[in-house]
């Protein structure tokens, strides 16, 4: 019975291991092209960065930002939309650069919570 336990125990130990180094290099289906450089959808290695996604909707061609903040001579954009797009299968996440700069009360954005982690070592990947 002790060595049955004693085998279990190291087989977690192995599986443990695994899963560990899975998620450190990004496992299928949790990897993001903006941090791993990786496609989670085709697998491709090579990944475009775009930074200034043109606005063509005021006229003239502006970075498109995710907040207009009025102003009594101009507009201001507020944030910038980055956009990381898949070279192969073109898949493409959305990110705002200069988040800081969005401000929390202005009247478009609600701040929506997530429930609180869980403690340290009590998740199902230790
Ligand atoms: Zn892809």
């Amino acid at each position: 019975m002790h060595d049955r336990i004693a085998e279990l125990e190291r087989e977690i130990e192995s599986l443990r291991a695994r899963l560990d180094a899975l998620a450190e290099q990004g496992a299928p289906g949790r990897t993001s092209l903006r941090i791993h450089r990786r496609c989670p959808v085709c697998d491709h290695r090579s990944v475009l960065r775009i930074e200034r996604i043109a606005d063509r909707s005021q006229g003239a061609i502006e970075a498109l930002a995710p907040l207009i903040q009025p102003g009594f001579l101009e507009q201001k954009a507020l944030g910038q939309f980055v956009v990381y797009v898949c070279r192969q299968c073109g898949l493409a996440e959305w990110y705002v650069a200069r988040i800081e700069e969005i401000p929390l009360d202005h009247p478009s954005v609600r701040v929506a919570e997530g429930p609180p982690k869980p403690p340290e070592g009590s998740g199902p990947f230790r």
